[in-house]
């Protein structure tokens, strides 16, 4: 049986679809991480992301500027208060 090695966790596990997920672009069509390492960091993202957009939305209230969602978002400078 063919193996691979999980870039994340490097273990060795057999390259089915059983242990990774399906991702064409690579070239054995599988992903270089396992299920486990793949839900693992995708929750991780989730979370960084969640957290970023709840400190920029603190930060803008703070410094009155909460018209903008986009503005919140990629931190525009302060606008002109009043
Ligand atoms: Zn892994």
């Amino acid at each position: 049986m063919n193996t691979k090695i999980c870039s994340g966790c490097k273990r060795e596990l057999p390259n089915t679809a059983e242990y990774f997920y399906r991702c064409r672009t690579y070239e054995d069509g599988l992903f270089t991480r396992c299920k486990v390492c793949s839900a693992a960091s995708d929750r991780a993202w989730r979370r960084r992301r969640k957290g970023r957009i709840i400190r920029l939305r603190i930060k803008a209230k703070r410094e009155g500027y909460r018209r903008s969602r986009i503005g919140e978002l990629i931190g525009l400078p302060k606008l002109h208060q009043n």
